[in-house]
C-alpha cells in the first residue's frame, strides 16, 4: 500500500526560530481545537515550518487508515480519526512556555519520543477513557469522550504516571466541547482491574499552564529545591494542566529528569 508523503515541521524546529518573550503562551487554537480539519492542519505546516520533514510512514498509515472511518454515526468525525488527527498535530512546531521559562540546549538531551505512533495511540484511547469513566461516576451529568491527546508517561520516585488531555461533552443540550486534563498513576492489578488509578481529572478552565518540557524556570515559583509545584516538566508544552496541586507528579525541574519521558 503507497503511504502519501505528509510533511509537518516538528516541535524541534523552534531551535531555528528563536522564541521571543511574550510569544503566544499557549497552544494556538488550531492546535487546541479538535475539530480543526485536515487541510487546516497541513497548510499551517508548510507556512510555519523552515524545515519541513515528513511524517513517520507510521503515522501516515494511521491518517490513510483513519479516513475511512473519518465521520462517526453524528457525522462528526468519530473519536478514532480525531485522535489520529491529534498524534500528527504533535510533529507540528509549538509556541515555548512563557517567560521566564528558558529552552534548555544540550543538545546531547534533546527530547527523543521512544513508542511508536499506534502504541502511543493505543495508550492515549485507553487512558483518556478510563480516566472519564472515573469522571463520570462522580457526576450527575455525563460526558461523552470526542478525542484525546498523545499521553505523557513519567517515572518518579519509582512510580509511574501518565498525563493526558481530552476533549469531552456533556450530555445537556447545547453544551460545548470541553478540555480536560487528567493524570493516572500505575498501582498494580492488585489494588485495580486496570491497574491504574485516576489521581486528577477535571476540565481545564482559563488558569490552565503549559507543560515546561525541555525548559528551566529559575527562581521564585520553586517551593523547595528542585521542586515547583506550579508547573508540569515531564509534558512538552503542547499538554495543558489545570493549577499545579491538583496533580501529583512532574513537578521536578532539574534539567533533563524527565528527558525520557514519552
Ligand atoms: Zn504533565
Amino acid at each position: 500500500m503507497e503511504v502519501p508523503q505528509h510533511t509537518l515541521g516538528r516541535a524541534d524546529d523552534l531551535g531555528d526560530r528563536v522564541p521571543q518573550p511574550g510569544e503566544a503562551a499557549r497552544l494556538p487554537p488550531w492546535l487546541r481545537s479538535s475539530s480543526s480539519s485536515e487541510s487546516g492542519l497541513w497548510s499551517i505546516s508548510s507556512s510555519e515550518s523552515a524545515k519541513p520533514r515528513p511524517l513517520p510512514p507510521a503515522v501516515c498509515a494511521l491518517l490513510q487508515s483513519s479516513s475511512s472511518s473519518k465521520s462517526g454515526e453524528s457525522g462528526c468525525d468519530s473519536f478514532e480519526h480525531r485522535c489520529i488527527m491529534n498524534l500528527a498535530k504533535d510533529y507540528l512546531p509549538v509556541p515555548p512556555p512563557p517567560a521566564p521559562a528558558q529552552k534548555i540546549t544540550h543538545k546531547s538531551h534533546r527530547f527523543i519520543m521512544h513508542a511508536s505512533p499506534s502504541v502511543v495511540l493505543e495508550r492515549t484511547k485507553r487512558f483518556a477513557k478510563s480516566a472519564l469513566e472515573h469522571y463520570n461516576r462522580r457526576k450527575k451529568i455525563k460526558f461523552e469522550l470526542l478525542d484525546a491527546s498523545p499521553v505523557n508517561m513519567m517515572t518518579e520516585s519509582g512510580h509511574l504516571y501518565t498525563h493526558v488531555n481530552f476533549t469531552a461533552r456533556s450530555s445537556k443540550e447545547g453544551s460545548k466541547e470541553q478540555l480536560f486534563f487528567a493524570e493516572l498513576y500505575y498501582c498494580g492489578k492488585r489494588r485495580a482491574p486496570g491497574g491504574y488509578i485516576v489521581t486528577c481529572c477535571e476540565p481545564l478552565g482559563s488558569d490552565s499552564t503549559v507543560g515546561h518540557k525541555g525548559y528551566q524556570v529559575d527562581g521564585a515559583s520553586a517551593v523547595r529545591k528542585n521542586v515547583d509545584f506550579t508547573r508540569c516538566y515531564a509534558c512538552s508544552p503542547r499538554t495543558l494542566h489545570p493549577r499545579g496541586d491538583k496533580y501529583i507528579a512532574g513537578h521536578c525541574n532539574v534539567p533533563h529528569i524527565y528527558t525520557n519521558t514519552c
